[in-house]
């Protein structure tokens, strides 16, 4: 007899994921939009990459003493600026990684959906504007 061992292993699901806000499916239009969202990361996330790129390889270029002070003031500037493009960074790789876990979309602290504006508006969103707004004003008391 033919031995046909067409176990179906295609598109098996993955391992229930570990997502902080629970194991739901993302939002359910899902696909196109993660697809979206993922594309815009990337480019972000590229985008960052270039910047920081660019800021190392600045010219070191100080035409008289009397530039230092701009030119201190402008590094610290520059620290600032960096730090906070790679905090972004990070927050985009978050959100790839969720999309890979299947809980993009999610809020990471309470587990409901955030509003399809509210990624339009920031695909690295990983929490729902009241747990945003929530996290803010805790960390000004
Ligand atoms: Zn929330």
């Amino acid at each position: 007899m033919a031995k046909h061992d067409l176990s179906p292993t295609i598109g098996a699901a993955p391992p229930p994921a570990d997502c902080p806000g629970g194991t739901l499916p993302s939002v359910p239009p899902g696909r196109l939009f993660e697809d979206e969202m993922r594309a815009r990361l990337l480019e972000n996330i590229e985008r960052i990459r270039q910047t920081l790129q660019y800021d190392d390889s600045e010219p070191e270029r100080e035409p008289d003493p009397f530039d230092e002070v701009a030119r201190q003031v402008r590094e610290e500037i520059n620290i600032s600026v960096r730090r906070c493009l790679i905090a972004s960074r990070n927050d985009m790789r978050r959100a790839l990684e969720d999309m890979e876990l299947g809980c993009y979309g999610r809020c990471q602290e309470c587990g409901s959906e955030i509003s399809r504006r509210r990624l339009e508006a920031a695909p690295w969103a990983r929490f729902c504007v009241p747990c945003q707004d929530r996290m803010e004003k805790n960390e000004f008391d």
